[in-house]
């Protein structure tokens, strides 16, 4: 009774082609998975997205699972993954991430993941943190350790657009902090994010990151945007 309820409410289907054929942990179904737009960024060094941070941030690796593009299967599972409850969805894309990331030869280097932060209030508003979801399917694949409780995001977003360029990075900067540096002093951090375009805000997170005695830094998202 209780699940013909649920399944009123919460329909189990794929998020990107709406079939129920899927098993009951899944949010997308396999044919739709096998589909994403693969980047093979964490086999390839100096790729697009190592290139973002050359002379922003310095970063030992990084990578994207997908290519994000308008009007494709990409964008609309992230629109579910934030604005859909779906958290089912989160932690299978986390589980295919961290099957790609066992194929990077940096993996066993790397001693925890650190999912980005999200202001508490949003957090409450969107019911989970999507980049907590990921990172702990990327626990489950690689047993790396995620710490959830790290980083903080102590300023919400509000609109950047009518601010000079200067004056939005000096926001940015006071958007972050370290809540529990302990955690990974002299220590190589993989930091977790759904979607890669511009950078500037895991840019921002990574210098705080870095300010942590002995800290290396690597970062690993779902999906990277094309430059237009
Ligand atoms: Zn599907």
């Amino acid at each position: 009774m209780l699940h013909a309820v649920q399944s009123v409410f919460f329909p189990h289907t794929c998020a990107a082609c709406g079939t129920n054929k899927l098993p009951d942990n899944a949010g997308i179904c396999s044919a739709c998975l096998y589909t994403l737009p693969e980047t093979g960024f964490t086999r390839m060094q100096a790729n697009e997205v190592e290139k973002i941070f050359y002379g922003r941030l310095t970063l030992e690796h990084a990578a994207a699972s997908t290519y994000f593009t308008q009007k494709s299967i990409v964008q609309e599972i992230l629109h579910q993954l934030k604005y859909s409850y779906r958290k089912e969805l989160g932690l299978q894309l986390g589980e295919w991430m961290g099957f790609q990331l066992r194929t990077a030869n940096w993996m066993s280097k790397i001693d925890c993941l650190l999912p980005m932060p999200l202001h508490p209030k949003r957090k409450a508003v969107r019911g989970y943190n999507q980049a907590e979801l990921l990172a702990k399917g990327i626990e489950v694949q690689t047993g790396l350790p995620a710490y959830s409780d790290c980083l903080e995001r102590i300023t919400p977003t509000r609109s950047q657009t009518t601010q000079h360029r200067s004056e939005r990075w000096q926001n940015m900067r006071e958007v972050f902090k370290i809540s529990k540096p302990s955690y990974i002093e002299h220590k190589h951090v993989l930091l977790i994010d759904d979607v890669i375009t511009t950078g500037a805000t895991l840019e921002a997170m990574g210098e705080k990151i870095l300010q942590v005695p002995g800290t290396k830094l690597s970062l690993f998202c779902f999906a990277y945007t094309l430059p237009h």
